[in-house]
């Protein structure tokens, strides 16, 4: 109902006058000059950004957005620029379209302060101050998930705090969040980090699909998630195991019917049943043509349950591997380094590590792993230290 009677957006482009212009002033740049010194965000540069990283191109593509139903602006996204007020002037009037184009307000870059992502917990609270947490661009971030994802775990650790609770860290295998704050406090970021699904190692695993069998009883248990939600999730969670209990024992049998459409799909056809679950993940059977061939369930099942059965059955093997390799890492995430650890006191360690583990100070034996220029071979040795069981003498001392 809504997308009916949309503004149009516009399509022009920068060319090479509008380049030359760029060019000419680069010196006139701030980015550029070293007035500002931060580096800018990778996946947003600003035009002279892109003129210069990006030489070869001949034009950039610009959108023209209007600001609003009531106003004449528009917005030119793609433009954004720190170059002095007359030469946006030029740089605007030389774009096909935009001729006689009145500027409203020119653009500009800031520059802020951030707090070292190294000097933060995996729970968000500073390490140098106790009780505080920062989220957000002020952890050098840049986006709007990245900050919204940050906020609720310094908001969700803080009133932990305050009611004297055990803290709550996401792992990198639960959730997005996860990846983007073991990253922030294991390797810090020199320019605005963005969370891009690349980062993650179970991509398999951290589906839209599953965002509720994953996080929803940690929502609940944190009281953040209604009973009445949460209830609604256990019995979806219960559907989706018990018809895939029920495609494990059901058999597809080979009848005409079942032969003409297996056949339909360019397959071979069955010589012998199949049990259900084996059939279903056939690359081209969908859950509904399966009901066409064995009894359908007591009730008519949810659309959301049958897309988590379809999933589940078809990428079973994949997401066994993936979760073998999180049940590995979670055995290392259980292996905490104690806060007080000297790490001065453990021998053998390779100077990178020993220098690295002291800037970071992890808290559990994998985020170590994570730390670049910590190898195995260090791992080993802090692990060996632990298990010893040497800490309590350092504590002593
Ligand atoms: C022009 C532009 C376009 C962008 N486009 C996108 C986009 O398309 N997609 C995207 O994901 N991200 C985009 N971003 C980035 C995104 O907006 C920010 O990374 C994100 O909003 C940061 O959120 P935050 O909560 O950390 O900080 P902010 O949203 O800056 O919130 C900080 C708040 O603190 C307040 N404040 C500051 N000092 C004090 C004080 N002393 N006392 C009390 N309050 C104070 C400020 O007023 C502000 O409300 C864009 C940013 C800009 C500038």
């Amino acid at each position: 109902m809504a997308l009916k009677n949309q503004l149009s957006c516009w399509l022009t482009y920068t060319n090479e006058t509008t380049h030359k212009i760029i060019r000419d002033n680069l010196d006139r740049a701030p980015m550029f000059t070293g007035v500002i010194e931060g580096v800018g965000p990778r996946y947003c540069p600003s035009i002279e950004d892109k003129i210069v990283r990006f030489a070869d191109k001949s034009r950039h593509q610009l959108f023209l957005e209007p600001e609003g139903r009531n106003t004449d602006e528009w917005y030119v996204q793609g433009l954004s620029t720190s170059m002095p007020e007359e030469v946006q002037q030029k740089i605007l009037h030389s774009i096909k379209g935009l001729e006689d184009a009145e500027m409203m307000r020119p653009g500009y870059a800031i520059e802020y302060d951030v707090v070292s992502p190294y000097q933060l917990r995996p729970t968000l609270e500073t390490k140098l101050v106790k009780n505080l947490y920062t989220a957000g661009q002020t952890n050098g971030t840049s986006g709007y998930e990245e900050a919204a994802g940050q906020g609720i775990m310094a908001g969700i650790n803080a009133g932990l705090r305050a009611l004297n609770k055990e803290p709550f860290v996401m792992k990198r295998s639960e959730g997005y969040i996860g990846v983007m704050i073991d990253d922030l406090v294991t390797k810090g970021t020199n320019e605005p980090y963005r969370l891009l699904t690349s980062r993650a190692e179970y991509r398999l695993i951290l589906r839209h699909d599953n965002a509720d069998l994953r996080l929803m009883p940690k929502g609940h248990e944190l009281g953040l998630i209604s009973d009445e939600r949460y209830n609604d999730f256990l019995a979806k969670r219960q559907a989706v195991t018990d018809e895939i209990d029920r495609l494990n024992t059901v058999r597809v049998k080979p009848s005409d019917e079942v032969n003409a459409y297996v056949m339909s799909h360019n397959e071979k056809p069955l010589k012998d049943g199949v049990l259900a679950a084996d059939f279903l993940r056939r690359p081209q059977v969908t859950y509904a043509d399966l009901l066409r061939f064995i009894p359908a369930p007591d009730a008519p099942l949810d659309r959301r349950v049958i897309e988590e059965i379809e999933i589940r059955i078809k990428y079973a093997g994949y997401i066994k591997k993936a979760e073998e390799n999180v049940a590995k890492m979670k055995k290392m995430e259980a292996k905490k380094i104690p806060d007080m650890i000297d790490y001065d006191a453990i021998d053998g360690l390779a100077t990178e590590a020993h220098q690295k583990l002291n800037k970071i100070r992890p808290e559990t034996i994998a985020q170590a792993t994570r730390i670049s220029g910590v190898n195995p071979a260090d791992i080993a040795i802090l692990s060996v230290y632990i298990e010893q069981g040497k800490i309590a003498k350092v504590k002593s001392v």
